[in-house]
């Protein structure tokens, strides 16, 4: 039977005591596992890799969330083998098969939802809210990308008399899969069962610092199905994925993360290694410098609103953040006084108290790092907030909300990706200017604009370059299919998660012509 329409999971009112109750006992579950123990496994047997290394709430230092065997290049290998010998019977299964794993892996994890939120709570310091979400969009991608491989499976017939030809799909091989941590289940789940429905194999590096929670997508892939050794998860650090890339089995890499690391890795994928006999096909998403123009006859209200949300939510760690917003000369300083106000009041605090609207940062680097870019701030700029987290500070990794005005355009403030609650407010004496200085960085991921003026809202429409530009609303939370998420320069080579296009990239297209 035919599946029904595609529909984006709606989110969980935290306002009914019902939710707020399973999820506070789901955060005791987690609670109660906290410290445990998880091996390697290869092919469903474990592996004693003789090392091992721990994951800990960013919020509570000292709170270990799980111990991990850590795994090796020589694992990564292993690994690479196993997916390989798996490729022929996985990639020969019909596609709607491959689909209705995605499917009941969808409503396993709706079934699991606050228990995978509170993972997230405690391994990534996100709160309530951005957990669910993070939830719901995994389980979006399953969905989707279910039916767009259906739809992708009928190829295409182009028949003249005389002469048929059938345009099909077929899977790469064997995809390297490597997530960030700050949407620790979304986009390990969109990257792995895109490459898995196109009927690749794959091997999973998360990030070091969200390793149970890449666990619990093997886990529920496993229950909704999938054959062993078609996906191996390898907690591990940064020289698991460069075995990975590196390794010439490998046919499909899908990298989301930071400039660096991306752009060495399409670097290195481009040379083929002796014995290789094809080219690595590249998925790379990056990092931003994301802009709001706030135009001069905006709505202040929502402006300030939008712009709050977008630059400090998940204090500031989505690649999609506002971390620039442009004010025209008009309205400057009463937008300003006006965000100060609102951003001095939002509650900074651990992730798993549903008050909190800012919790901590990922790790004591990444604190180091920001509050690094606050002494920056400092010489670039007039800071107008800075949030003293006060004893938060001896718990865990807690930054409080900065934001530096009067920031020139070239500024290191304004040029470079901070990931953290740091926002830079700039002056722009008309819109062209506003649109100069949004454009003026070699990012283009997100982008907005609060304006009430068609014709302005027109301009900015045609003139700012990036993957997604939101009018008249914050510029984080793209929906799967609504709005297919993805930047270009240097964020990214183009591709648009969530969107019609996205399993192509993990797909061959084939061309069989025969006369009849
Ligand atoms: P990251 O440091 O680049 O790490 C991403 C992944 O790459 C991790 O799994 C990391 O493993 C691995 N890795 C590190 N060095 C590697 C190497 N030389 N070869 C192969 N793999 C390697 O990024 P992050 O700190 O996790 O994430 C934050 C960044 O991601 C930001 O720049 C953000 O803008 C970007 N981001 C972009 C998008 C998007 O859709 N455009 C979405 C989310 C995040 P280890 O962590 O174990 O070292």
């Amino acid at each position: 039977p035919a599946l029904p329409p595609f529909q984006n999971e709606p989110p969980v009112d935290f306002t009914r005591p019902e939710a707020r109750a399973a999820m506070s006992e789901a955060l005791r579950v987690v609670r109660d596992q906290f410290g445990r123990f998880y091996p390697l496994v290869l092919n469903g047997r474990e592996v004693a890799t003789g090392v091992e290394f721990t994951s800990t709430d960013p919020g509570a230092s000292e709170t270990i969330v799980g111990r991990f065997a850590q795994a090796r290049p020589l694992d990564a290998r292993d690994a690479i083998s196993i997916a390989r010998e798996r490729f022929g019977a996985w990639s020969a299964t019909p596609a709607v098969d491959r689909a209705s794993v995605l499917l009941k892996a969808a409503s396993l994890m709706r079934a699991k939802r606050s228990t995978l939120s509170a993972w997230e709570v405690y391994e990534c310091g996100k709160p309530w809210r951005e957990a669910d979400g993070d939830v719901a969009e995994a389980i979006d991608f399953c969905e989707f990308y279910a039916r767009e491989m259906i739809r992708l499976a009928e190829g295409r017939h182009r028949d003249v008399p005389g002469e048929t030809n059938a345009i099909e799909r077929i899977a790469r091989g064997v995809a390297a899969v490597i997530p960030p941590w700050n949407f620790p289940l979304a986009i390990p789940t969109g990257m792995t069962v895109a490459a898995l429905v196109a009927g690749n194999t794959v091997v999973l590096k998360p990030s070091e610092r969200s390793p149970r929670i890449a666990l619990l997508l093997a886990e529920v892939l496993r229950e909704a199905g999938l054959p062993e050794g078609v996906l191996t998860v390898l907690p591990g650090f940064g020289d698991v994925g460069k075995a990975l890339v590196d390794d010439p089995r490998v046919n499909l890499i899908a990298f989301t993360g930071s400039r660096d690391v991306g752009l060495e890795i399409n670097r290195k994928a481009a040379e083929p290694a002796p014995g290789q006999d094809h080219v690595k096909r590249v998925i790379a998403e990056m990092g931003g410098k994301n802009a709001i123009i706030v135009d001069d006859d905006s709505d202040l209200d929502e402006a300030v609103v939008g712009v709050l949300q977008s630059a400090f939510g998940y204090a500031g760690q989505k690649c999609s953040a506002c971390s620039r917003v442009i004010v025209l000369d008009g309205i400057y300083d009463a937008f300003v006084g006006r965000l100060v106000d609102a951003a001095r009041a939002l509650p900074v605090g651990p992730a798993d108290n549903p008050d909190t609207a800012v919790g901590p940062v990922i790790d004591a680097k990444a604190r180091e790092r920001i509050e690094g870019y606050k002494t920056i701030a400092e010489g670039e700029g007039d800071v107008v907030l800075s949030v003293d987290v006060g004893s938060l500070a001896a718990r865990g990794n807690y930054v409080g909300p900065l934001i530096v005005a009067g920031v020139r355009p070239d500024a290191r403030i304004a040029q470079e990706e901070v990931f953290g609650p740091v926002l830079a407010v700039l002056r722009a004496c008309n819109l062209d200017e506003a649109l100069r200085i949004a454009n003026g960085t070699v990012y283009a991921l997100t982008g907005g604009l609060y304006s009430r003026s068609p014709a302005n809202i027109d301009h900015v429409k045609r003139e700012f370059r990036v993957g997604n530009l939101y009018v008249n609303r914050p510029i984080t939370g793209a929906l799967v299919d609504r709005q297919p998420f993805g930047g270009f320069q240097l964020s990214g080579i183009g591709t648009k998660a969530g969107g019609t296009d996205y399993l192509l990239e993990f797909l061959l297209t084939r061309t069989i012509t025969e006369n009849t």
